[in-house]
């Protein structure tokens, strides 16, 4: 089972797509990469998807990525007593630390270091900066506010005060205790909200270890003051253009996505661009032109991969958002012009890099000369076959490894189709791996050429130093 595109897809899993089929009729559209966002439900719940997707790991013997995905210090409002509340231009709103469910006068917001931070006449957004509060008066545990523009408030929306520098750690201790629950399922990914300094990186890397990869999630504008060095330290990034959008204004986000990508790219690193990506498939089961042409951005881009969020979670439509997206990728893959843009958009390795960088600069070559059919790349910790990603060849890349964590890793890197298998142990074996599984996967036939790199001696990580060129 192999997809006809090289970007790949994240969906978040919500109540809208948890039970076992859905799941499966998700993954079977497109989906390479589960999210379990943290921000919502409860432990069992995530544990229950979880398990569904290791189950359909099993049954399809194809690696699946999980992302964990921690709200960080998102301030978000509380629960409501009689469901979501329609706030009135010109109303009083109060927000406060009571732990009594909200109503249309006031709601909980459980963080005492927001109202420390507050002053009369600072602006409180809602829900990605749908709705405006402007606060009247404040103390300690409270703020009047005055709905300055109004809205439906749901529980557990977010809540974010631009401009005002809130003494906030990167993990909370939620995060911590969620953090906790990834790892003992063994998620492949963590993700990190809000990070706003490369230290917020180390610091969960200390806590992470090796026991999952890293997505650094850029939603703050000190975030991308430092973009290199947290792009550096992390695995992964995301565009999380939801916070973004509001913690900056609107029309600075397209810019910021660009060099984003741009820089994961330079990196070698997995760049996704998330949010409101087909917002409108919430409840319509079209996408807005609009929509479609946003996500034939990040593809033409180079990224690696784009997800869905409520979409795919509580929209009315998540197996149709997925097909949408799987549409638009394999649409702009076959126009001419993707591979004229990714080719203008790509940064060619450095005089004086390292051996790694020259073989698979060397491949990409080789590949384009040939017409070569397959990319093979014998990889344990996943570099090898990142480092092909970075060069976006012209052809797939079949990525062997002996680790299931890896494979797992390597399905959300361009390109790559990622299979778990046994070891080899010479030249020879390697090659004849290579010719059997490019045919078996259904990657090449008789008569074409595979282009095999890999690190000898085998095993040892991040040593790209082979290049063999084979026919079926
Ligand atoms: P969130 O992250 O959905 O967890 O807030 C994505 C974003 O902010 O865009
Ligand atoms: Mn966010």
């Amino acid at each position: 089972m192999r997809r006809t595109r090289n970007a790949k897809i994240v969906a978040t899993l919500g109540p809208a797509s948890s039970d076992k089929e859905t799941v499966r009729q998700l993954f079977l559209a497109g989906v390479d990469v589960f999210r379990l966002n943290f921000s919502h439900g409860s432990h069992e719940d995530h544990r229950a998807r979880f398990n569904a997707l290791r189950d359909l790991e099993e049954e399809t013997g194809r690696p699946i990525a999980i992302l964990a995905d921690l709200q960080g210090p998102k301030l978000r409002v509380s629960t409501f007593a009689n469901g979501p509340v329609q706030l009135v231009e010109g109303a009083a709103f109060r927000l406060d630390l009571d732990t009594t469910p909200g109503t249309a006068e006031r709601v909980g917001l459980p963080h005492p270091e927001i109202f420390a931070a507050l002053v009369p006449g600072a602006d409180l957004l809602l829900d990605d900066g749908k709705m405006r509060l402007v606060v009247e008066r404040c103390g300690p545990d409270f703020a009047e506010t005055r709905v300055a523009v109004g809205g439906r408030l749901s529980e557990r929306k977010g809540v974010n005060v631009p401009g005002v520098v809130l003494p906030i750690t990167a993990l909370t201790a939620k995060d911590r205790r969620d953090l906790d629950l990834a790892l003992e399922m063994g998620a492949d990914w963590i993700a990190l909200s809000f990070v706003q300094r490369p230290e917020d990186v180390a610091e969960a890397r200390a806590l992470i270890g090796d026991r999952a990869a890293i997505v650094s999630k850029l939603e703050k504008p000190s975030a991308i003051d430092q973009l290199d060095a947290i792009v550096e330290l992390s695995d992964a990034i995301m565009v999380a253009r939801g916070d973004l959008g509001v913690e900056m204004p609107a029309e600075r986000v397209p810019a910021i996505q660009k060099r984003i990508v741009r820089s994961c790219r330079r990196f070698g690193k997995p760049v996704i661009v998330a949010t409101q990506m087909l917002e409108s498939m919430i409840d319509s089961p079209v996408p807005t032109r609009a929509e479609a042409s946003d996500v034939a951005t990040a593809i033409y881009d180079g990224a690696d991969a784009v997800m869905l969020s409520a979409e795919s979670a509580s929209g009315k439509h998540p197996l149709e958002a997925v097909k949408m997206m799987n549409r638009i990728l394999e649409e702009v893959e076959a126009d001419p012009l993707y591979r004229q843009l990714i080719e203008a958009s790509h940064s060619s390795a450095r005089a004086g890099g390292d051996v790694a960088e020259a073989v698979c600069c060397a491949m990409r070559r080789v590949v384009s000369l040939l017409h070569a059919s397959t990319i093979v790349c014998y990889t344990s910790s996943g570099q090898t076959s990142l480092r092909a990603a970075r060069e976006r060849p012209e052809s797939p890349i079949l990525s062997l490894t002996p680790s299931v964590a890896t494979a797992r890793r390597l399905a959300l890197a361009w390109g790559v189709h990622s299979v778990h298998t046994q070891d080899v142990n010479s030249a020879e074996e390697m090659t004849e791996v290579a010719r059997q599984l490019a045919q078996r996967e259904g990657f090449a036939k008789p008569g074409e050429f595979v282009v095999t790199i890999a690190g000898m001696p085998f095993g040892t990580p991040g040593a790209t130093n082979l290049l063999r060129i084979a026919t079926v």
